[in-house]
């Protein structure tokens, strides 16, 4: 079952995060019907996403990565609670690249290599902030990292997979993410060092979780050899929670001139939520009640 472990090693040097979220990008699939590219690439997002989640402290906070490439897959987005509920999409789903070389599927291709990775937090209180780096590779992971190490000057190792099987489906997916702690001591960077060079010698995280591994067992093979400790295991999962309400927000935030348009058009309007796909229909008499309610703001 989908989960996220944390763990500190005994020094308080390193916080590590290792997620399963098969079901999550399972769920993502199935909803944007993607093909096997945007489903890695929006996978790898997703699971990302879920971690940085678990380290928001407000329960009312939320995490938004925003992937712009070059590349045909065009945008990928991702948002996470401080419950890792998360939610996606890739503006284009139906991008249909070949395998690399290697056999993987070409994430990089997809996503592109010029382009930026922008991150925002918002705390639930004041005002939102975000960081914008460079894309490295368009692979997800090595971006991420970058985005930690430039723009938060924090010290990060990532790593996302996503096994898509013959029929489409997601087989297995998850990751991991160890991340230096401030204040650092005298010993870290042998520290790091040393869980650098487990990391080079680990299976891929799909491989990993394809033979059983549980979170707990990732974060015992990335922290090999050193002293640690299992703090905590939270849920993780696919949630949209768009609703008529937000959806009305939306169209009243377009102003009443464009809803008077729409209306002119006659029939129904239809807003398909981009996390979910769920249509929300809007006949002449609601658009009117929108206006109204528009005006009389
Ligand atoms: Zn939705």
């Amino acid at each position: 079952m989908d989960n996220i472990a944390i763990a500190i090693t005994n020094d308080g040097a390193l916080r590590v995060y290792a997620a399963i979220t098969t079901d999550m990008v399972r769920q993502a699939q199935k909803l944007h019907n993607s093909y096997p590219v945007a489903t890695a690439a929006l996978g790898r997002t997703l699971t990302g996403a879920a971690m940085m989640g678990a380290m928001l402290k407000n329960p009312n906070g939320s995490i938004t990565i925003q992937i712009k490439g070059d590349g045909p897959l065009g945008l990928i987005l991702a948002v996470t609670d401080a419950d890792s509920n998360v939610r996606g999409y890739a503006s284009n789903p139906d991008v249909d690249l070949p395998l690399r070389k290697d056999g993987k599927i070409d994430v990089g291709g997809g996503v592109g290599t010029q382009g930026y990775i922008s991150v925002t937090h918002d705390h639930g209180v004041g005002e939102p902030y975000s960081g914008t780096v460079k894309l490295v590779s368009g692979e997800i992971a090595e971006d991420l990292t970058a985005y930690y190490a430039q723009s938060e000057q924090t010290p990060t190792a990532i790593g996302l997979g996503v096994l898509v099987g013959v029929t489409g489906v997601p087989e297995v997916a998850g990751g991991f993410l160890v991340q230096l702690m401030p204040g650092r001591g005298p010993d870290d960077d042998k520290i790091l060092a040393k869980v650098e060079e487990n990391i080079k010698n680990i299976p891929s995280i799909t491989k990993m979780i394809s033979s059983g591994f549980t979170t707990d067992d990732i974060i015992g093979k990335v922290l090999e050899g050193i002293e640690h400790n299992v703090l905590e295991h939270r849920k993780t999962g696919y949630r949209c929670n768009c609703s008529l309400e937000r959806v009305e927000r939306v169209l009243m935030s377009i102003g009443a001139e464009e809803l008077k348009k729409l209306m002119d058009e006659g029939g129904e309007t239809e807003v398909n939520c981009s996390f979910c796909d769920k249509k929300y229909t809007f006949d002449t008499v609601q658009l009117q009640a929108l206006i109204r309610k528009t005006s009389k703001k």
